[in-house]
């Protein structure tokens, strides 16, 4: 549900409220003109009240038959904070879930650039275990002259991917003229890094019925991370999954520096799962697997691998991806690991 004014108060029902006492409060926020954002958790059901916060605290909100507790949201983000929905989100694609337990094995091309490429390389993460495909159709290259993907050619060629092996599709959208057509085909629409303050875009896809990807700018504070988060979740759309994948410092010998401490921050702050792409991160192959393994070790509930059936060839990303022949002894090893954390691949 799209809302005006913020959440401001965080309304806790008691373990023993029932469904009638809870919707006698959203009646009554909705009667003095305020929303209700209602989260029915494991423990008890939380009731955000969005609206002004001086017309808000003239409601008799505690003496409401039901109601624990009236809280005031202190966090700058809302919807997306660990207050208004205790419980973790699981996300559900086809299926496949991240979230609370599921990790989520993204696996495959940086970018989508001919059909035999795509569909090998799918084939061979679906057989390693992965449980949605990765590829970029639209691209956001540093230099205008690099290669700057299929387009929707592209969307039908990840079709026919998605056809053959039932991996849920992944791809980036970066133009809001291309809303229609990426939402269309993907089951997961990827905002990338250099979009993560987006605005508009990220309100069009607050707006679309599919799962949403947002990757961590560069140069954003987790935060800015959850600000932009709630963009999306509050036109509607609380299916987002956030995404460490680097940011930049004078550090050189990666291509950016994982903020591994990211993660649990991220986990603490927001009930959202959190992957980690570890191939951005590292920029160089060798290094992607101890970033993947340290991810998992610190809590993420996914990552997102690119794989690539001969990298040299590759029209984008090549020192970074994993040949395809070498994603099973990789996806083998973070399944142990994952196993160990208590989690299963989802
Ligand atoms: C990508 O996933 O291919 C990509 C471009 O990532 P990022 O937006 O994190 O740079
Ligand atoms: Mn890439």
């Amino acid at each position: 549900m799209a809302a005006n004014g913020s959440p401001e108060l965080l309304i806790v029902m008691g373990a023993h409220a029932t469904p009638e006492q809870v919707d006698d409060v959203v009646a009554r926020l909705a009667e003095a003109g305020a929303h209700a954002h209602v989260t029915a958790g494991k423990e008890a059901t939380v009731i955000g009240a969005i609206g002004e916060r001086e017309l808000l605290a003239t409601l008799p909100l505690e003496g409401f038959p039901g109601v624990e507790q009236v809280l005031p949201i202190l966090k700058p983000y809302k919807l997306v904070s660990r207050e208004i929905a205790p419980d973790p989100t699981v996300i559900d694609v086809r299926g496949r879930r991240i979230g609370d337990g599921y990790f989520g094995l993204v696996a495959g091309p940086c970018t989508v650039e001919y059909r035999e490429q795509t569909l090998e390389t799918a084939r061979a993460v679906k057989e390693a275990g992965a449980t949605m495909l990765r590829g970029g159709v639209f691209k956001p290259r540093t230099s205008p002259y690099t290669f700057q993907g299929l387009g929707v050619d592209g969307l039908r060629i990840l079709e026919e991917a998605r056809d053959e092996t039932g991996l849920p599709l992944v791809t980036e959208l970066m133009d809001p003229r291309h809303v229609e057509a990426v939402v269309e085909t993907a089951d997961v629409i990827q905002i990338g890094a250099r979009n993560m303050q987006n605005f508009i875009l990220l309100s069009e896809v607050g707006k679309a019925g599919k799962p949403v990807l947002l990757k961590r700018g560069p140069s954003a504070t987790v935060e800015e991370l959850l600000m932009a988060a709630e963009y999306v979740v509050k036109e509607g759309n609380a299916r987002v999954i956030l995404c460490e994948r680097g940011i930049r410092t004078f550090e050189r010998s990666t291509r950016y520096t994982l903020d591994i401490g990211a993660i649990p921050v991220l986990k603490q702050e927001t009930h959202l799962p959190v992957i980690v792409d570890p191939s951005h991160a590292a920029g160089r192959r060798d290094l992607v697997p101890a970033l993947a393994r340290a991810a998992v070790a610190a809590g993420a509930d996914g990552i997102i691998v690119e794989a690539h059936p001969a990298p040299d060839e590759a029209l984008c990303d090549g020192p970074q991806l994993i040949p395809t022949a070498e994603f099973a002894a990789f996806a083998e090893e973070i399944r142990s690991l994952v196993t160990l954390m208590g989690k299963e691949i989802g």
